[in-house]
């Protein structure tokens, strides 16, 4: 049994079942996955979701961003950092001459929270495998998280945005440095943290620069 095989038994897909129906020799193991979370009923989110939100950009990508949760146009779009925040974060790319094509987005989970709360960590548990594998399939060289609850659930650290920004933590299991950014959304809400963006932007291309990236 592949590897993929292995793990889509491990989530209780049947493996025959998913080939049958779905895959084609074409997919990548990412859009393999993709496909498997878009069927998931593993926790509570799937009632009340419109799409899944699995993520988006380049599979080879140097750089992963993951933000929380999906809002309401996401939800809408299937896709992650749409409207207003995703506008703001493709700027925040811009300026380091990156497009969205050039990196890769997710999110710690695949469905909106009711309401735009913030996902519970049994939630995050749940799609925890699924965002693991993304990591995996990714290899990105750096991980940026967006914003505390990203913090919290990834690197289990309940410190303040003060305390998280501009240091470098690592995933147990992966040599894959990570660093946390203000969300976007947190932004928009508070013009006046804009001006802190470029010292991440800064922090960020020096661990380019160390990790060789
Ligand atoms: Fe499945 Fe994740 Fe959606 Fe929960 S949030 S139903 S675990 S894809």
């Amino acid at each position: 049994m592949n590897k993929f095989n292995q793990y889509l038994n491990e989530m209780g897909v049947e493996a025959f079942w998913y080939k049958q129906n779905y895959k084609s020799p074409s997919d990548s193991e990412l859009k393999s996955l993709q496909i498997v979370v878009s069927n998931c009923t593993k926790c509570e989110l799937h009632k009340t979701r419109n799409k899944t939100v699995f993520g988006d950009g380049s599979e080879s990508a140097k750089i992963l961003f993951i933000g929380e949760a999906p809002g309401r146009d996401e939800d809408k779009e299937g896709k992650p950092f749409v409207g207003r925040a995703g506008k703001l974060l493709t700027e925040i790319l811009a300026a380091i001459n990156l497009e969205r094509r050039d990196v890769y987005i997710a999110n710690t989970v695949k469905c909106r929270p009711p309401n735009n709360r913030n996902p519970s960590s049994e939630e995050v548990n749940f799609c925890a495998d699924y965002l693991e594998k993304q990591i995996e399939l990714i290899n990105p060289k750096v991980i940026v998280l967006l914003g505390k609850v990203a913090a919290d659930r990834v690197i289990k650290n309940e410190s303040s945005m003060a305390e998280l920004r501009k240091r470098t933590f690592f995933l147990e299991s992966k040599n894959i440095p990570i660093i946390v950014f203000y969300h976007p959304a947190y932004l928009l809400r508070n013009p006046v943290e804009k001006r802190k963006v470029w010292e991440d932007l800064i922090y960020l291309k020096s661990i380019l620069e160390e990790y060789d990236c």
